[in-house]
């Protein structure tokens, strides 16, 4: 039996990735999938959590809820980064295999990896340096998440395993002015750039890092593919391996607005990690592979943004 026919809660279904995963639940034919609202369920309140999952009982549950940001959101708001994070994650985690789920996937972030993990970086670098200064209470927070998975897996037998994304883009992306991520905020600020006829556009950094970009609907590909296998890796990376520099990723963002003045970099704002590349080896040998070039997925993104407007 697929697990599409089971009852999948999916934990954060209004996010980006959370939204990806319905759309993509359905699409395969799947009925069953439970949701509840931030007003509904605060996941980090441990009671209310043990109990909404007594109640509805879920099969399967995908761990997409987080508190997520760009790099100036995780180094100004670090405690909120790591306390919401850790208490979602031990909850959702705990409660689930106390209430008899079998199989849970969490979501991280590849920013567990040593901020000078060798490049692309396999699973195995995992705790081998130390973290990214600015995501580091992020990134510790979902380290635990994996590690609950594993640890559970081993002591109770439960299928609880990880998939570890790139930095991922798509509809339902936070489009905030200073707390998203670089894609969001680079096609926010080159659009108010083209309205407002403004001479410049600010790119922070100096333009150099390195990043890798997935579209959130291939993530949601991957993760539905690894649930569907009987005995998956404790945890995978998704990659896409379509690699750029930040100034790079600002040309193709003003080709895509069609903004016509020029590029700025403020090196007064942080570059963050030097390369951020995942080896995807692992999870491209178990069949999934990713489909979305990345100036066509920038094309669709800002669309969507647009008409949001
Ligand atoms: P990171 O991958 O964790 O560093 O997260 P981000 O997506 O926030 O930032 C990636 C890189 O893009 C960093 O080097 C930022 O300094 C750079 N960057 C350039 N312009 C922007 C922007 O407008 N917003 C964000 N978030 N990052 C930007």
């Amino acid at each position: 039996m697929s697990f599409l026919d089971s009852r999948i809660y999916v934990a954060g279904h209004r996010g980006m990735v959370g939204s990806a995963l319905v759309r993509a639940i359905h699409e395969r034919g799947g009925k069953n999938v439970l949701t509840a609202t931030h007003a509904e369920l605060d996941l980090r309140r441990q009671a209310d959590v043990e109990s909404w999952l007594g109640q509805n009982k879920p099969d399967t549950v995908i761990l997409a809820a987080a508190k997520v940001g760009g790099i100036h959101a995780n180094s100004t708001y670090p405690a909120d980064f790591i306390y919401d994070n850790l208490m979602m994650a031990a909850n959702v985690i705990h409660a689930a295999y106390s209430s008899g789920v079998k199989r849970l996937l969490f979501l991280g972030s590849s920013c567990i990896y040593p901020r000078l993990a060798p490049q692309p970086m396999p699973e195995d670098c995992l705790l081998t340096g130390p973290l990214e200064g600015t995501n580091e209470a992020y990134a510790l927070a979902k380290i635990a998440g994996l590690k609950l998975c594993q640890h559970y897996r081993n002591q109770y037998g439960v299928t609880f395993h990880s998939a570890m994304p790139t930095n991922l883009y798509g509809p339902g992306d936070n489009y905030h002015p200073d707390n998203s991520h670089v894609i969001p905020g680079l096609l926010r600020r080159f659009h108010e750039a083209k309205v407002n006829q403004a001479e410049a556009v600010t790119v922070w950094g100096t333009g150099t890092p390195l990043r890798e970009f997935l579209h959130v609907d291939d993530l949601a590909e991957a993760c539905l593919h690894l649930l569907e296998l009987d005995n998956p890796p404790d945890w995978v990376n998704v990659g896409s391996g379509q690699e750029c520099s930040i100034g790079e990723l600002a040309l193709t963002v003003k080709r895509v607005v069609g903004y016509e003045g020029e590029l700025r970099f403020d090196t007064t704002k942080p570059d963050g990690t030097p390369r951020k590349l995942l080896d995807s080896h692992l999870i491209q040998n178990l069949g999934w592979k990713p489909r979305v070039p990345l100036e066509e997925g920038l094309r669709e993104a800002y669309a969507a943004f647009v008409s949001t407007l």
